[in-house]
């Protein structure tokens, strides 16, 4: 048994292939090599193996920078995507190739790790909503310092846990990469965004978060300011999408109050998800709008932003790298009943 759908906020088809999700251990849970480590860069007491610090929080006051005492870091990545200034030779512009046939972009911009525990087994649903609001807070507030480079026109704040999900180191933490071109994806949504607001005269995320509540059949977690769902076309099995109430184009526009909120849901909804799958790897992703030239959010008008788990309980084969297309073997209401704690 098998449905297309459609997701609206990318035009993505999902074949949802329900033939044996009607069980929540369809997956087998995933575990990780516990074994205590010495030679973690970002363990306490290693601290002089990253870059300068930028941030910390928790040591005590007279405590030198750059040593133990802190209980969540940010520095510059000891091995970035894109830096801050003159991009390194020898990847110089090639000035001897035609742009229409290969475009090209100098690699500057910002990339940064916030290391947000000191235990080195440590997962994102480990953290307790104190705790990871103040890690959305320290994420919202270097987006916001990232929106000041002239050459940041987009930023991105997201989690790799775990080698299926991309994490070279298993120490936890996040990352945030500012680029100076609007990726694929961002172009996408935005054109989407304004063109539903053509069409409806409405936000397409305002509508859909509404439409969630109304329908209650994928609600995962809900309060005053945040809606937690398993979206309608997830492309990865135990999708959730949580979804600010107060329309806003940004992470780096959001308020102290929203993030505590959104802590309050997304903390308890990690814990039920890692219940189900041991360890799991996951991305966590936050979506925001484009920075325009001046170092600003693009006009608020349309785009909405939001934060994505993904986990990566299955590869994309074939024919999803080939066409796009997505097979989700698991139903997104089956989820949401089950992260919600109904069995059955
Ligand atoms: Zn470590
Ligand atoms: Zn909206």
């Amino acid at each position: 048994m098998s449905m297309l759908r459609q997701d609206p906020l990318t035009g993505r088809w999902v074949i949802i292939a329900a033939g044996r999700s009607a069980r929540p251990n369809e997956f087998p849970a995933q575990t990780r090599d516990k074994t205590p480590r010495t030679d973690c860069p970002f363990c306490p007491g290693n601290e002089n193996e990253t870059t300068d610090e930028v941030w910390a929080l928790g040591r005590p006051i007279g405590q030198p920078a750059n040593g133990p005492g802190w209980r969540m870091r940010a520095f510059p990545n000891m091995y970035p995507a894109l830096v801050p200034t003159d991009p390194v030779a020898p990847f110089g512009r090639d000035e001897g190739s035609p742009d229409h046939l290969f475009p090209q972009a100098a690699g500057l911009g910002r990339h940064e790790v916030v290391v947000y525990s000191t235990d080195h087994q440590a997962s994102p649903a480990a953290l307790e909503p104190e705790q990871l609001a103040e890690l959305l807070t320290v994420l919202r507030d270097r987006a916001r310092d990232f929106s000041q480079h002239p050459d940041v026109r987009y930023v991105s704040a997201f989690c790799n846990h775990g080698p299926e999900a991309g994490a070279t180191l298993g120490h936890p933490h996040m990352q945030i990469i500012g680029a100076p071109e609007v990726p694929l994806l961002a172009v996408t949504k935005t054109e989407r965004f304004a063109k539903y607001k053509e069409d409806h005269s409405q936000c397409l995320m305002c509508d859909m978060e509404a439409a969630e509540r109304e329908a209650g059949t994928r609600l995962i977690a809900t309060n005053e300011h945040w809606t937690g769902y398993a979206p309608w076309a997830s492309r990865f099995p135990w999708e959730m999408l949580f979804v600010p109430r107060r329309h806003g184009a940004s992470l780096a526009r959001a308020t102290g109050e929203e993030l505590n909120a959104l802590a309050e849901v997304l903390a308890p909804a990690l814990k039920s998800l890692f219940a189900f799958h041991g360890d799991p790897s996951l991305n966590i992703v936050i979506h925001s709008a484009t920075i325009d030239s001046a170092g600003q959010d693009e006009d608020s008008s349309s785009y909405h932003w939001h934060l994505e788990v993904l986990p990566r309980l299955s590869r994309p084969a074939g024919f999803e790298v080939g066409t796009g297309y997505t097979i989700n073997s698991a139903v997104p209401e089956d989820v949401a009943r089950w992260l919600r704690g109904e069995r059955g």
